[in-house]
């Protein structure tokens, strides 16, 4: 039978050293249901468990969205943040949750000490966040929305409106809905539905939906006082 998992190899960007490190196969990446932030409940394995790399000799930790290169300052920085005391563990087999989420933030250190690029450094916060639901924690499923919410806002600082951007507009509105900020929430949705060169209708249609899922919340929440 064809295992879920398959192996490739990676060069440590840090060290320079081949390891091996697993993927999940396509055939196997079958989603159960997908919420309204995207995260995707998966049938069997989970493919974010691998979306880190993690050099087992080193312990730099990246995705395929970390750019190449790294700076003397990060060098040095990563020298005395992690590699000084790394164990040397081997993150490359099957991951357990735990596993997966010590993955999650290694790669978070890294591309804060490497000053990656915001949107990298707000998809993994949100993918810590999707862990912990995963888990069934909701306290710290919170907090790291609340930090993958204020990198998302640094994103659309930086990038301003453009029309591609209407998914980064619906996904502030959707990360403040979850928080509770439901009249910031319909201020994002408002602006995705309302503006006329945004063409992305996938989009126009969830910000009308959570719009009016964000004025339910907001009744009910009147209701409970
Ligand atoms: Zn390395």
């Amino acid at each position: 039978m064809l295992e879920p998992l398959y192996q490739v190899t990676e060069v440590c960007g840090y060290c320079e050293t081949e390891f091996r490190t697993s993927k999940v196969r396509s055939s196997f990446k079958k989603a159960a249901h997908t919420d309204t932030d995207f995260y995707c409940k998966f049938k069997t394995v989970n493919p974010d468990f691998y979306v880190v790399a993690v050099c087992p000799f080193c312990g730099y930790a990246f995705t395929e969205n970390f750019s190449s290169g790294l700076s003397p300052e990060f060098r040095t920085r990563f020298e005395l943040t992690v590699r000084k005391n790394w164990q040397g563990v081997d993150y490359g087999k099957e991951r357990s949750w735990e596993e997966a989420l010590k993955t999650y933030k290694l790669a978070l250190l890294c591309a804060q000490i490497k000053q990656e690029k915001e949107r990298v450094v707000a998809g993994l916060l949100h993918h810590i966040a999707w862990l912990h639901r995963e888990k069934g924690d909701v306290e710290q499923e919170k907090r790291f929305l609340q930090l993958a919410l204020e990198e998302y806002i640094k994103v659309y600082e930086r990038e301003g409106i453009h029309v591609n951007n209407a998914r980064l507009m619906y996904l502030l509105g959707e990360l403040n809905r979850r928080l509770g900020r439901y009249n910031e929430a319909v201020r994002w949705f408002a602006r995705v539905v309302n503006d006329k060169t945004i063409m992305d209708s996938a989009m126009i249609r969830a910000s009308r939906d959570q719009w009016a899922a964000a004025r339910e919340n907001m009744q009910e929440e009147q209701a409970s006082e």
